[in-house]
């Protein structure tokens, strides 16, 4: 089974119409959260999202800030403002079914998580010692999450000491034999200074994972923003991937 497994699109349309319309084949969607926050198409991506017939799709801390489930005292000015601003846009279809979904979810070998095991809406996996905390707490092989925006691939071969890899695009990376942390990065918000979308693809009979970027137009998306009346900064750091 091949899977397309994304994260934090943050209701960037142009971005998650691109990955969609430019994703290698694949049978199912797996989405790790953030659908909306910060970008202006919270109701178009979260319809999109159920066109794809996404399972699991995972919320995450902007998506339960939208319907009131977090405090937005939690974030920074423009999270804060994105936030306020998606609360009032988002439908009540909307609203129910991010109020009835998950954090986390486990299918087979693989454990979904928004952040990390510890806390799935809100703690980060950001470093190799994060990554090997999270394993430890799990009894899957495998642990797909997002939230940081940046893409990782950590990993636990018997008998040698954890390592993080450096991540090609279009490479298959062996999942045979090992244990691993997988981070696809994020759609709609990247934060590795690659402006690019970012998105995943697991093949299960291959057993690879192989990570994948897409130019989208940040200029449409930028102006979107704009166009909302949202924080210009929310804009600007799409051009640079930060
Ligand atoms: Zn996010």
């Amino acid at each position: 089974m091949k899977i397309l497994v994304l994260s934090d699109v943050h209701a960037n349309l142009p971005a998650f119409e691109a990955v969609l319309r430019r994703a290698p084949a694949h049978d199912v969607v797996w989405s790790l959260g953030d659908i909306v926050g910060y970008g202006a198409s919270p109701n178009e991506c979260l319809d999109l999202l159920a066109e794809t017939g996404a399972t699991p799709a995972l919320v995450g801390n902007h998506d339960l800030a939208a319907v009131g489930l977090l405090p937005i005292a939690w974030f920074n000015v423009y999270a804060a403002t994105a936030a306020g601003w998606t609360m009032l846009q988002l439908t009540d279809e909307h609203r129910f079914r991010i109020r009835s979904s998950f954090t986390s979810e486990e299918t087979g070998q693989y454990l979904l998580v928004h952040g990390s095991p510890r806390d799935p809406a809100r703690d980060y996996i950001q470093t190799l010692d994060d990554a090997m905390a999270g394993l430890e707490m799990i009894s899957n092989r495998h642990l797909l999450c997002g939230h940081t925006h940046v893409p990782m691939f950590a990993e636990l071969v018997p008998g040698e000491p954890p390592r993080l890899l450096p991540i090609e695009p279009g490479v298959p990376y062996p999942l045979a034999g090992r244990r691993t942390v997988l981070n696809p990065g994020s759609v709609g918000q990247p934060r590795d200074r690659d402006p690019r979308a970012a998105a995943m693809l697991l093949d299960t009979d291959a057993e690879t994972v192989t990570w994948i970027r897409t130019p989208y137009d940040v200029e449409r998306a930028q102006n979107q923003i704009l166009a909302a009346g949202l924080p210009k900064e929310l804009a600007s750091r799409l051009s640079h991937g930060r």
